[in-house]
């Protein structure tokens, strides 16, 4: 068994085991392998060992790797920041963007998206940690945000995403992610995804009703940065 295989098998139990422990259905909890960074040779492992959701969060190298893997049915997230300029290669070759935080990147994806494509799945990225990320709508900005973006016609809103600031201390993980879920409960708006958990917090989400953890480094181990980037990168990977 490859390494990626055996880490797919222990995040897999992990999975099951926080579902089990809070009376969920592991079904309802999907795995969306973050591959950025990695090799389109490390996807191509995965995807043999079972997975078919990919995570990604530059553009340009996603696309690289798309090409280099467009013999397989995969279906590919975008979850970074996004600039306008980027908008049309998102909605051309993306099945779902999990990181929408204002409502000009959802109006240019929805007149983006290719006619013949089903409508672009779409989470709202909100900001449950004001003081340390730059990244995500403010929460009292999500029910004006959903209302109007719930009408554009190319795309399919889903439910909300979040990254909360990254602690060890589980009380504050999971009050983060119940905060998330209770921005979603109150919002008229029939949604079915919440997008949160990542390597080291997956049962904290889960707990509290995470449908999508997106986990990296529990895969594909520790990410090497391109050396270009490596003095500037943060620690968050909250990088333009
Ligand atoms: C990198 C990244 C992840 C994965 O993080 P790990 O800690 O490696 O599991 C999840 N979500 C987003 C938005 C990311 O940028």
């Amino acid at each position: 068994m490859s390494t990626i295989a055996k880490n797919i098998a222990k995040v897999a139990t992990r999975i099951r085991e926080a579902a089990q422990a809070a009376g969920r259905d592991p079904d309802s909890v999907g795995l969306l392998a973050v591959s950025k960074t990695q090799s389109a040779q490390a996807i191509r492992e995965a995807h043999s060992a079972g997975l078919n959701d990919f995570g990604e969060n530059y553009l340009q190298e996603a696309l690289e790797k798309q090409a280099d893997l467009a013999d397989l049915a995969l279906t590919w997230h975008f979850i970074g920041p996004i600039q306008s300029n980027k908008t049309k290669a998102i909605a051309e070759h993306f099945d779902w963007v999990h990181s929408v935080d204002r409502l000009k990147i959802a109006q240019r994806l929805s007149d983006q998206r290719p006619a013949e494509l089903p409508p672009l799945n779409i989470c709202l990225q909100v900001n449950v940690s004001l003081e340390s990320s730059k990244s995500g709508c403010a929460p009292q900005e999500v029910a004006e945000l959903v209302r109007a973006i719930a009408i554009l016609p190319n795309l399919r809103l889903r439910g909300l995403m979040a990254i909360p600031e990254p602690t060890n201390d589980t009380a504050e993980q999971h009050a983060a992610f119940a905060r998330v879920r209770q921005l979603q409960q109150e919002l008229d708006a029939e949604l079915d995804t919440l997008s949160m958990g990542m390597s080291q917090d997956l049962e904290a989400a889960i707990a509290e009703g995470a449908t999508w953890v997106r986990i990296g480094t529990a895969l594909f181990g520790a990410r090497a940065y391109p050396s270009h980037t490596a003095k500037t990168a943060p620690t968050h990977d909250q990088r333009k």
